[in-house]
């Protein structure tokens, strides 16, 4: 499955590596972020507990069980928008960025740090923490551009009625016309006896497929009968 980034910038302000090479308890990922950008759900979850205290190194902390049997805990967030118990879709603004954290909101400069875990381990420390920008730097395009979409071919399709009118002699003559255009067709003369063969088609329905150049032709002499 493929994974969004949590936050709108994307640059990694202290990589997964450097983390763990300073001996971090609870190892992950910052992404540079200022004080109040939205937070999302890098995938489809259940909120397995949402702390909107400042308290402990996290701070105000989401952690989402994943459906995907993956999971992520957000750190040190300024505000919480999600409830414990919750499902959440890929995407869901989770909450804000911030700099919470030891009981202070101001404890860090502001970043967003997630940890990402290859299972549902919640709680601050390292439980098989993953690189997640790595993950994410790995996988396809999180959403693939659809492919263009091809213009509809018009269909040369027409409603068609019928009108009669009596021509100079007084004689009827039957014609078909296509409402809100000038499409007309001479179809029986009852003196003549005019019985064209494609009008005639046309007798049990209500619409007939025509070329355009048919149409056009149809049109221009209609303006002169009707
Ligand atoms: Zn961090």
């Amino acid at each position: 499955m493929a994974y969004v980034y949590p936050t709108a910038v994307t640059n990694v302000s202290d990589s997964f590596q450097d983390h763990v090479n300073r001996g971090s308890v609870n190892p992950g990922t910052d992404y540079t972020s200022a004080y109040g950008d939205t937070v999302s759900a890098v995938a489809a979850g259940t909120v397995a507990d949402a702390s909107n205290s400042p308290s402990g190194g996290g701070g105000r902390t989401v952690h989402v069980n994943h459906d995907d049997g993956t999971g992520a805990d957000y750190l040190h967030l300024s505000s919480v928008a999600v409830r414990a118990g919750q499902w959440i879709s890929q995407g869901t603004r989770i909450g804000q960025s911030g700099a919470s954290g030891y009981g202070d909101d101001w404890y860090y400069g502001p970043h967003l740090h997630i940890s990402f875990r290859p299972n549902h381990a919640g709680g601050y420390g390292n439980n098989g923490n993953q690189d997640f920008d790595a993950i994410m730097k790995s996988q396809k395009p999180p959403v693939p551009p659809k492919p263009p979409v091809e213009p509809e071919e018009e269909e040369e399709i027409m409603r068609v009625g019928q009108v009669h009118y009596t021509n100079a002699d007084g004689h009827i003559v039957r014609a078909l016309y296509a409402p809100g255009s000038a499409y007309w067709m001479p179809w029986q003369d009852d003196t003549a006896g005019i019985a064209n063969g494609f009008a005639k088609s046309l007798e049990t329905g209500a619409s007939v497929a025509v070329t355009e150049s048919l149409y056009n032709a149809l049109a221009r002499a209609a303006e002169k009968l009707l």
